[in-house]
């Protein structure tokens, strides 16, 4: 009895501790000296800022001459370095390793590892997403993992675990002959990288249980294997039919979120485009009236150029002439869809593209292909807020939005390879790495 009441007061001090501990972080005050402050909205850069937080939002930034530094305040001082919001990286995979033919490609992903061993994978790529100062990542399927993204995104909020802010698409919904694995003896039942579903009414109710299981967002694949065609252009099989993809679209919409659509190209490009999907994923292979209705319709582009520079097939192998024809098609797409003001969002594949390896890879594609560096940052900061309904709030440093601040050496504009270098990042007003 005596043990019981014990236990019963160390539980309320400890209540009360943490409740304390709440409040200061609540009310805590920390001031940032940027140097030189890339807010992410603004089209200049401004010079010596004072950025006030308090808890974990940004409470004001002025210029450095007329601030007043609250007497409670912790100091940063990045007055010799570039000061951003933290980056949004809106394609991701926390739950894909890497699809190296030698390391058994993507399906060594799914059919190897126990699922412990997966979570544990996402958890670390979620920490290195976090250190490169990428406080924010869509993570666009689990790739046969369930919904363990909303696992590991509780686990980050819950403070267990470092990691960015997760927007998660659980499964993704593909059709039958629309997702690998392939080639294995028909007579076996393989798993699956995606929710399969036919017909308007699996694909609605697929919708609605990852809805109900947590998705923020729905991915579809509009479009599945690719090849060279006859006539020397890239053919893609599209997957679900104009029909089945309403039915997702309008359901996700009556829940208040959004759908985005893998789409190389071609007739899967084009039913993805009447069926509303919100964004376009990779989207290798653009026409004319693709374009043009995705400026009509207000259609995001996520290009993903990177990732197809990566595991080339050897170039006189079919597949490997379809990776380069998808390369160089991607090339025009972009640019086209750039000069056209489609309104392109960054994002990379990470996970098809190994974790080991720098997400701001993806700014210097961008910038190659003709993007300014300050369109390519805003791509992946307030253009990117605004896809994912989160504007004011992330990708920008601004008055009331979360606290999430990164820092480099060097100017960005100058040089846009320096992002891959960042030396200071704060997530939701608590430090992670720097100063
Ligand atoms: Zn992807």
């Amino acid at each position: 009895m005596k043990i019981q009441c014990f236990s019963v007061f160390l539980m309320l001090i400890a209540a009360a501790v943490a409740q304390e501990q709440t409040a200061s972080l609540a009310t805590r005050v920390t001031v940032i000296r940027a140097g030189v402050l890339i807010d992410g909205k603004s089209d200049k850069p401004r010079r010596n800022q004072i950025i006030t937080i308090r808890g974990n939002k940004i409470e004001s930034v002025s210029d450095a001459g007329v601030a007043k530094l609250p007497a409670d305040a912790t100091i940063i001082d990045l007055s010799e370095e570039t000061v951003l919001p933290g980056l949004i990286d809106s394609h991701t995979h926390i739950f894909l390793q890497g699809e190296d033919p030698a390391k058994g490609g993507y399906d060594a992903n799914i059919l190897n590892p126990p699922l412990s061993l997966r979570a544990a994978r996402a958890t670390v790529a979620a920490r290195r997403a976090l250190e490169q100062g990428f406080t924010t990542l869509r993570d666009v399927e689990t790739e046969g993992a369930g919904y363990g993204d909303v696992g590991i995104k509780q686990a980050i909020n819950g403070g267990y675990i470092p990691g960015p802010r997760l927007i998660v698409a659980t499964r993704a919904i593909s059709t039958t002959g629309g997702y690998p694995l392939e080639g294995y003896a028909p007579e076996l039942e393989m798993p699956k990288g995606a929710q399969i579903a036919d017909g308007p009414v699996e694909t609605r109710k697929a919708a609605r249980e990852q809805l109900d299981h947590g998705a923020d967002w729905i991915k579809v694949y509009m479009t599945h294997r690719s090849w060279v065609g006859k006539n020397g252009e890239l053919v893609s099989q599209p997957t679900l039919t104009v029909e089945e993809l309403r039915a997702i679209v309008d359901e996700a919409h009556g829940w208040g979120k959004k759908v985005a659509c893998h789409a190389y190209g071609g007739i899967g490009l084009h039913r993805a485009l009447d069926g509303g999907c919100d964004s376009i994923e990779h989207g290798l292979d653009l026409d004319d009236a693709a374009i043009s209705q995705m400026l009509k319709q207000g259609t995001w582009y996520v290009p993903t150029l990177s990732v197809y520079y990566t595991d080339w097939g050897p170039a006189d192998t079919p597949d490997g002439q379809r990776d380069r024809l998808r390369a160089s098609l991607h090339e025009v797409s972009f640019k086209k869809a750039l000069k056209s003001s489609v309104k392109i969002v960054f994002g990379t594949d990470m996970g098809g593209i190994p974790w080991t390896e720098p997400i701001a890879q993806e700014f210097i594609r961008m910038t190659e292909f003709g993007m300014s560096p300050m369109d390519a940052i805003q791509s992946a900061t307030s253009r990117a807020a605004v896809m994912l309904d989160e504007e004011g709030k992330v990708g920008v440093v601004a008055p009331a939005a979360f606290a999430d601040v990164i820092a480099v050496h060097g100017d960005p504009l100058r040089d846009i390879k320096i992002l891959e270098n960042v030396q200071f990042v704060m997530k939701d007003g608590q430090v992670f790495r720097g100063k």
